[in-house]
Parts: structure tokens; C-alpha cells; sequence
């Protein structure tokens, strides 16, 4: 095996979804940098892959600009080094970009042994449009911030792809029906695990559903793209009826014509009215 970084995906819930590359590599690397190597040291011991003879290099989100090139810098002297998240693929919501980016400045060997994404296998799990999607991380904790990030993504047109945890996502999914009014929404939940599940509907009905059934464990949440023709129609329509009626009559009439979220077309309408 050749030496330099190996970016190696881990399971996110199943150890049975290990890749045959990916435990020759970790049984082959003298150098294991992770996030934490008490969880890496679990994995590599339910794989049944000791972890004494290696070198262990903590590497996380606050300490990856200093710590990348001591990672390199073990590659550099000869040996094969992996790195590992916590679980899924690394970069992706996790640390590593800054690493791949040195490697790539210094010529060292850097390399993928793909495998499970959180945010892949929700998009499967969704029945949502998967032809395009945009992936956007972590969605803020503050309401106002939330709300923006939410905001930011509502014209694109492709599935949005969110991470969230359990005890934010019933406050998201009401700022969400706010953005997204009836756009079908998709929460896939404790992927690979025990308790898989992948609920749909308006984020208004899984406000409502999740209020009553409290959510745990981890969580994609996913948001259909806006339907084209049916948005481009009904802004045309909306503009004609506030030019003979008032907003509030406007918005009515819109609302019940073409079955939407209340919120969504009176914000709609204050965008017509000042000129957006
Ligand atoms: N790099 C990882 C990946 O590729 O899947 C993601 C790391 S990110 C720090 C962790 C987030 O991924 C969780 O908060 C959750 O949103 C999502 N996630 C991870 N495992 C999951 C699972 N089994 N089911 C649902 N979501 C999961």
C-alpha cells in the first residue's frame, strides 16, 4: 500500500457497513489522525483491529489548521495515515477539508476510501427529487440566523439537504414552514440504526408530529425544490389580483386558487408590493 492520507469513510450507525478497502487501510496505517480517538479506538476495536501499535493524532474542527501538517509531516516520513470522523464520510460536515488542502499544496498522496454519508442516504431514503441537490450543512441554532440560512435556499431549484439534531428540529421545522409553506419536507432519522425512520409531509404537519412524538438520535432534513411552474404562475396571479384588491384579499384569493401556505403567499405578496 502505498504511503501518504487515506480519508476514510466510517459507518454512521451500522459497523457491518465498513468497507473491505476501508479496514485494510485501518489494519495497514501506522498513523490514525481522528477526531476522537476514543471513538475511533471503539471502532477499530468492534472491527477487531488493535489499536496498540499505532500512533493516534487528534484532529477536530478547532485544532486542524495547527494539527494538518503534523498529519502530513507523519506521511511524509513514510507512512500510511488515516484520517477518520467520528462516523460517515469525512469533510462533510466534519474536519479534513484543510488537511486534503495541504496535502494538495505539498504534492503528499492523499486519497478516498468511500463510504457511508448522512446526507447520501437520506436523499435515497426521501423519495425526493435526487437528480440535483444542495447540501448545506448544519442549520444555525439562533432563530434569526435560522430563519436566514432557511430563507437563503428557498429559489433553488434542487433538493436541499440539512444535518439537525433531535431537540432543535421541531423549532426548525415551524421557522421551516414559515420559508418553505407547502413544499414537502423529508426527516430521515437514526439512518442505518435500529430505529431507522424517514417521515414526509409539510414541515407544518411534522412540526405538529414531531411535537407529539419527540424526536431523538440523528437526523437529515431534506426540502423538495420549489415547483417551477406553479411558483412562476402564481406570483403572475397574485400581482394581477393586488392590483384590483387589497393585499389581504389578494392573498385569499391566491391561497384557496392554488392551495397554498397562507404565510408563504402574503410574504410573496410583500415582495410584489415592494418591488422584489
Ligand atoms: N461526515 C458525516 C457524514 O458524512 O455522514 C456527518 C457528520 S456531522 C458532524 C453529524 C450529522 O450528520 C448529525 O448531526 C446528523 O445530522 C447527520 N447524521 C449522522 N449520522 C446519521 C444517521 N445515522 N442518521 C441520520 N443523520 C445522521
Amino acid at each position: 500500500m502505498k504511503t501518504g492520507i487515506y480519508l476514510v469513510a466510517t459507518p454512521i450507525g451500522n459497523t457491518g457497513d465498513i468497507s473491505l478497502r476501508a479496514l485494510e487501510v485501518l489494519k495497514s496505517a501506522a498513523v490514525i489522525a481522528c477526531e476522537d480517538s476514543r471513538v475511533t479506538k471503539k471502532l477499530l476495536s468492534l472491527l477487531g483491529i488493535s489499536s496498540r501499535d499505532k500512533i493516534f493524532i487528534v484532529m477536530h474542527d478547532h485544532n486542524e489548521a495547527e494539527t494538518a501538517q503534523k498529519v502530513i509531516d507523519q506521511a511524509l516520513a513514510g507512512n500510511i495515515v488515516a484520517y477518520t470522523s467520528d462516523a460517515g464520510s469525512p469533510l462533510i460536515s466534519d474536519p479534513g477539508y484543510k488537511l486534503a488542502r495541504l496535502c494538495r499544496a505539498q504534492n503528499v498522496y492523499l486519497t478516498t476510501i468511500p463510504g457511508p454519508c448522512a446526507a447520501i442516504c437520506g436523499l435515497q431514503l426521501s423519495g425526493l427529487p435526487s437528480d440535483k441537490f444542495l447540501f448545506a450543512g448544519f442549520i444555525p441554532n439562533k432563530n434569526k440566523a435560522r430563519t436566514e440560512a432557511l430563507s437563503k435556499y428557498k429559489d433553488v431549484e434542487s433538493t436541499l439537504i440539512f444535518y439537525e439534531t433531535a431537540n432543535r428540529l421541531v423549532k426548525t421545522l415551524s421557522a421551516a414552514s414559515a420559508v418553505f409553506g407547502s413544499r414537502e419536507i423529508a426527516v430521515a432519522r437514526e439512518i442505518t440504526k435500529l430505529y431507522e425512520e424517514c417521515r414526509t409531509g409539510t414541515a407544518a404537519e411534522l412540526a405538529e408530529y414531531y411535537t407529539a412524538n419527540p424526536p431523538k438520535g440523528e437526523i437529515v432534513l431534506m426540502v423538495a425544490p420549489p415547483e417551477e411552474k406553479k411558483t412562476a404562475d402564481y406570483r403572475k396571479a397574485l400581482a394581477a389580483e393586488l392590483q384590483k384588491n387589497t393585499l389581504k384579499t389578494a392573498v385569499k384569493n391566491i391561497t384557496e386558487q392554488y392551495n397554498l401556505n397562507k404565510n408563504e403567499v402574503y410574504q410573496t405578496a410583500l415582495e410584489l408590493k415592494n418591488g422584489r
